[in-house]
């Protein structure tokens, strides 16, 4: 779906990774990353990698928006209920209530910084409501929020002097030092490339790619989830798994288109393989409960409809505002043959988004001093068991600007770091279908629900996968950087589900 993003300006960007030392290495350059080198002080030597092109990322396909409390009607206090609701009442309240109260600062930074985000007709920002809000508090660009966020920050960024881009150059490890850490990683010639530095961020996104249907970009397989568990990093909660509930069922590819939130914010029904809405009979608050509610009921409709064939209708809107309000969802539909304002679009449940992650403190700091995380690979704990909609590019702007401040505040290093020699590698040549393998295993043990024979024997076989992918002498590539990941990805999820 993503493939034809371009990375937008040239600025700092490299082609060779030449210098051995950096202040700061950021992994990622979705919102997180981008936020975070904007964030850093200028004095700050910088290096950022993205594995793909500088846009392509999950930030990129964030449709619906970003919640903040901008209006003076709307209070933090019922935006964090809101976020509790969602979550279950496991969230972090003391992260939630930083996410909350710091936010609409961030936001309005990201007006100062140029975000371009709808206005009405009096030129105030246009709030829109979505499912599990109780005020109309998201601010958007159109349907997508996301890619008008990130552009115009990887514009900012790429004019940074202190900041050197190397794009598709991929993590493959990170070391501790005690201080600092080396970080290898393979450049845009697939060249391996060693280099320390005294603090490092990773904010490498989700794991959506472990599944066989996923609305996330095709960098998600929880690279930096993998390499700060092997660093040994503390990560919990990885079977807390968003299945967004509307995702556009009517292509195939694993790569799904999703229906935001928001269409259902504006008016949107379910309806069953028989036609009827259903949504209401499960839940008072019908097609707007939380994500996993509505997945829930979709799952549970279709095992006693025995059919998996559900549709959103927004047909009764008027159909000039729906184009005007979704032009992007719209189009996207046409091109698969379905009119928004006019057909009823084919859904399904499909993973989106992880709750869980890499442990950090309320400033991103990871058990391992000096080692940050922040976006969609920190588990930061605001969104409890289920992340309230558009709450998700919030947590990375406001965590990716705190530990900057962190990163600021630390006192430099009174010693040049050494990084680490490239390790010998194997040749060993690395089977064919492993991915897939994997992908199969998740699919079948863990979707929505959890079905916990094939959770245990998963599990065996994603051991015995990860032993010979560490054992048999593989050569360090691309694919088996993926591999390996979304093996350590698969076991901590099925771990975690089996564990009570
Ligand atoms: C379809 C869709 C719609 C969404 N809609 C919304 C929404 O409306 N509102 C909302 O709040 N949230 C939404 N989300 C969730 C939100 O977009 C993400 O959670 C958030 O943007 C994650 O930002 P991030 O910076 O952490 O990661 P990403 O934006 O995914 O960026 C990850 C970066 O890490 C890099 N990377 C990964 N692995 C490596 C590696 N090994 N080496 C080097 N670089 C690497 C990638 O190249 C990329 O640059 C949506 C998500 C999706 C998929």
């Amino acid at each position: 779906m993503q493939e034809n993003i371009q990375a937008t300006p040239q600025g700092n960007k490299i082609q060779k990774i030449t210098k051995e030392q950096y202040d700061v290495v950021i992994v990622g350059t979705g919102a997180a990353g981008l936020y975070a080198a904007l964030n850093l002080a200028p004095e700050k030597k910088i290096l950022m990698l993205c594995k793909r092109e500088l846009l392509l990322s999950n930030s990129a396909l964030a449709q619906g928006g970003i919640a903040a409390v901008m209006s003076p009607k709307d209070t933090t206090d019922s935006h964090f209920k809101d976020s509790m609701v969602a979550g279950g009442y496991t969230n972090d309240p003391n992260s939630l209530r930083v996410l909350v109260e710091q936010g609409p600062e961030d936001v309005r930074k990201l007006l100062e910084l140029g975000v371009d985000f709808d206005r009405n007709s009096e030129g105030n920002i246009h709030m829109t409501l979505e499912g599990g809000h109780s005020y109309a508090r998201i601010l958007h660009h159109r349907d997508s929020t996301g890619l008008a966020i990130v552009s115009r920050l990887a514009e900012l960024v790429c004019q940074l002097p202190n900041v050197e881009i190397a794009e598709h150059a991929m993590l493959v490890s990170v070391t501790p030092l005690n201080p600092g850490f080396s970080i290898l990683c393979m450049d845009q010639s697939d060249q391996l490339v060693s280099v320390c530095c005294q603090q490092c961020i990773l904010a490498t996104g989700g794991i959506g790619r472990v599944y066989e249907y996923t609305t996330n970009s095709a960098i998600a397989t929880g690279d930096g989830i993998a390499a700060a568990w092997e660093a040994g990093a503390s990560v919990t909660d990885m079977h807390l798994i968003q299945f967004h509930p509307t995702a556009f069922a009517g292509a195939p590819g694993r790569e799904r288109f999703l229906i935001s939130e928001a269409v259902r914010g504006e008016g949107a029904i379910l309806l069953n393989p028989e036609g009827e809405r259903f949504m209401p009979h499960y839940d008072s608050r019908g097609e707007l409960a939380p994500r996993d509610v509505v997945s829930n009921c979709i799952i549970k409709e279709a095992r006693f409809l025995k059919k998996e064939n559900f549709y959103l209708d927004i047909t009764h809107k008027d159909s000039d505002y729906l184009r005007r309000r979704f032009p992007m969802i719209y189009e996207k539909l046409l091109e698969e043959g379905f009119d928004l304002t006019k057909d009823h679009i084919p859904v399904f449940p499909c993973q989106h988004y992880l709750m869980g992650g890499i442990d950090v403190d309320l400033d991103g700091q990871t058990t391992l001093p000096g080692l940050f995380a922040c976006g969609e690979c920190s588990h930061t704990g605001v969104h409890g068991n289920n992340r309230l909609a558009s709450n998700s590019l919030l947590e990375a702007i406001v965590f990716a600007r705190r530990a900057a401040a962190v990163i600021n505040a630390s006192e430099p290093l009174d010693h040049p770091l050494q990084p680490l020699p490239i390790p010998v590698q194997g040749t060993a040549p690395l089977a064919r279908g492993i991915r897939t393998e994997i992908r199969a295993i998740m699919q079948r043990s863990f979707f929505v629900t959890v079905d916990y024979t094939s959770a245990k024997q998963g599990l065996q076989r994603i051991r015995e996968i990860l032993h010979s992918l560490r054992t048999e002498g593989h050569p360090i590539t691309r694919d088996y950087i993926e591999a390996k990941s979304l093996c350590i990805v698969a076991k901590l999820v099925l771990e975690e589900v089996l564990k009570d």
